[in-house]
């Protein structure tokens, strides 16, 4: 078992019904997992030529941007609609009820810049995966991902090696 599972904090059926919700907030507050998992991240990515990372509000900017710090590289926001004061480039993603969408600045990133998307979590795909649209429109490319936990059965992470990115993660758990 992964020594992260210790950390992580399970509560059933949070937000809805039938969800297992797996915070991190403990990883976060803890002095020993949160410095050793940002260096398991930072280990895997340190040889791998990766000219920004992308965090995806808000989890993702807690761990994305101590990643890029230690990466020496710098740090692109993917934030939620209506947060960004520039020109963004916008896209729609499906949740479990309705919809919603994530924005990036416009001149956020160079032309074939690649960028490691970071969040704190996998599950269906549907975030990362408009996080990497955002990302192509913006002119970037997205060699690597990197998540604590995925949820394979959700099929998000298939979804994402399938369009050709590598995912890296820590943790798996069954079911939903
Ligand atoms: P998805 O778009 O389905 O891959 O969902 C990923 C996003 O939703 C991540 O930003 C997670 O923070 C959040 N999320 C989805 N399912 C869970 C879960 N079971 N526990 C905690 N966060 C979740």
């Amino acid at each position: 078992m992964s020594w992260i599972k210790e950390y992580v904090r399970t509560i059933p059926d949070y937000p809805h019904e039938g969800i297992m919700f797996r915070d991190v907030t403990t990883i976060f507050e803890s002095d020993e997992a949160y410095p050793r998992m940002i260096n398991e991240f930072v280990d895997h990515f340190k040889d791998k030529k990766i000219d920004k990372v992308a965090g995806i509000e808000a989890r993702g900017f807690i761990l994305g941007g101590a990643i890029a710090h230690m990466l020496g590289v710098g740090f692109i926001t993917v934030r939620k609609q209506g947060k960004l004061p520039r020109d963004t480039h916008r896209e729609e993603y499906t949740l479990e009820y309705g919809q919603d969408a994530l924005e990036i600045h416009l001149d956020a990133i160079n032309e074939g810049d690649n960028i490691l998307i970071v969040d704190d979590l996998i599950a269906t795909g549907g975030t990362a995966v408009a996080a990497l649209n955002l990302i192509k429109k913006a002119g970037g490319q997205v060699s690597d991902t990197c998540f604590i936990i995925d949820l394979p059965e959700l099929m998000g992470s298939k979804i994402l090696r399938d369009m050709g990115c590598d995912v890296f993660t820590l943790a798996e758990y069954e079911g939903l």
